[in-house]
Order: structure tokens, then sequence, then C-alpha cells
């Protein structure tokens, strides 16, 4: 497969790299009018850049929970830097560097909501959360079988269900959550129920076999760590009187 079929071309020269992110998730990946923000795209681009690509030679892809591995595999991304945790059933298909940040699943209710309090309350009440996540397989699988599970294509159509009240609860990682929550426009609208039902690992997704590009990625994110970059951008993302923040992770090679 030429570098090509991998959605870039060997950095320094002008040429373009393709990478994954969200488009939807305040602090994490956002597409604004202006750019794009979040943790995750500051991390893709320090990555880049590390791999000898400037700012402007890397085209944003949205990359939805359910097609990450899809973008990987077909060669559309280089790598996926969204919010995209690494577990087995992941890593049949694609190859993860990282993890770069840890975060736990939990629920979001409407800011009067005093019925929701445990993760056994969802199953008498309607849940949103998105196709292809770790969040909605936990929910089905064990947190809470019985819950009126609507699944939808991304976070954002949930916090609109939420807002109208056509759902109750959504649930993922708290880190996407607490974005959503400390929105100006939201502002007292929505909380964090502050349950961590499960450890999600983020990792930078690419293609399997690809030892060459993980190791220069998890090289790019050691230096991360250890320049200081990685704290700043947490603080820098999240708003940390709303959200705990993990240590910085150890990255192996
Ligand atoms: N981190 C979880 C996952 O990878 C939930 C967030 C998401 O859907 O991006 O599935």
């Amino acid at each position: 497969m030429s570098a090509c079929d991998l959605g870039s071309e060997p950095g320094g020269k002008g040429e373009k790299i393709s990478i994954g992110i969200k488009f939807d998730q305040p602090g994490l990946g956002l597409k604004e009018s202006d750019g794009y923000s979040g943790f995750d795209v500051d991390v893709a681009l320090y990555i880049a850049k590390k791999l000898g690509y400037s700012e402007d030679e890397v085209v944003w892809k949205e990359a939805p929970s359910a097609q990450r591995e899809n973008l990987i595999e077909s060669g559309d991304v280089r790598f996926v830097v969204a919010s995209y945790s690494i577990n087995e059933k992941r890593l049949k298909e694609v190859d993860f560097a990282g993890p770069y940040f840890l975060t736990h699943q939990d629920l979001l209710v409407r800011g009067d909501e005093v019925s929701i309090t445990k993760v056994e309350d969802l199953n008498s009440r309607k849940l949103c959360s998105v196709t292809g996540s770790t969040s909605a397989r936990n929910v089905k699988e064990k947190l809470a079988p019985q819950a009126d599970l609507q699944q939808l294509g991304g976070y954002s159509a949930c916090l609109t269900a939420l807002e109208n009240k056509k759902v109750d609860a959504i649930t993922t990682d708290a880190a996407i959550l607490a974005g959503y929550a400390s929105q100006q426009q939201h502002w007292g609208k929505f909380k964090l129920v502050g349950l961590s039902l499960s450890d999600e690992n983020y990792g930078i997704g690419l293609r399997k076999g690809d030892t060459e590009l993980k190791g220069q990625i998890n090289k790019a994110l050691g230096e991360m760590v250890s320049d200081g970059t990685w704290r700043k951008l947490v603080r820098k993302h999240f708003n940390l009187s709303s959200y705990k923040s993990e240590p910085p992770p150890r990255i192996q090679d």
C-alpha cells in the first residue's frame, strides 16, 4: 500500500496528512466557524508536527464513533484522535498508540433531575448514547440492560434529545459530558451525576500492523508528556472545577 493510500504523503514537503477527529465534542474535538479546537485536536497537531507536517498540511476529517475503524482501514485517515478508547474488540481491526488520556463513563442529566443518582435508576428511564461507542455497549451488556437505550450518530444529537426531554440521561465519558455541561449556552441546564462506570483509555487509532507509525506516535506522546505540553493542554481544554483529570499517562514504545 502506498503512502498515498494511507491518507497522507511523507511530511515536510508541503503534502497533506488526514487525521480523524470528532467535530461535535467541545473540549475534545470541535468544528467551529474559524477552525477546530479541543484537546484531541491539539494532541493530533502535536503529533503531526513531530511527523514533519505543519498545521496547514493537516486535513481534518470527521470520525463519528461508529466509523473510526472504517476510516482507518480504508486509508481515508492516517490516524484517529477522537475520544477513541483502546479495547480488545477494536484491537482486532486496528492498532493503537498511547494511551494518552484516561476518563470514565458517567451520566449527564438535566439540571433539575433528582431521581437519577445511580446506574440502576436508568433501568426504567430513557437513555441516549452513540452507535459504535463503548458507552452504549457497556449499558446494554452490563450497566443497565433494561434501560430504554436510544443510539444516535453523535453525542450532540443526544444533547438535543436531553434538552427536549426526549431522553432522561446521556451516557458516555465524563470528559465529553463535562465539555457539554460547561458550554456557555448550556450553563446550569445539565449536570454530571459523577459516577465512574468504566475506565476509558484513549488511544490514537492507526492501521493494523503499522508498527513504524505506532512507534513514531508513541515517541511523540512521550515527549508531549515530558516537555509539559500534556499538562498544559489538559488545563487549557478541561474546566477543572467540574472535571477531575487523571495524572499523565505512561507511554510504552
Ligand atoms: N470513549 C468511548 C469510545 O471510544 C466513548 C466516546 C466515543 O464514542 O467517542 O467509544
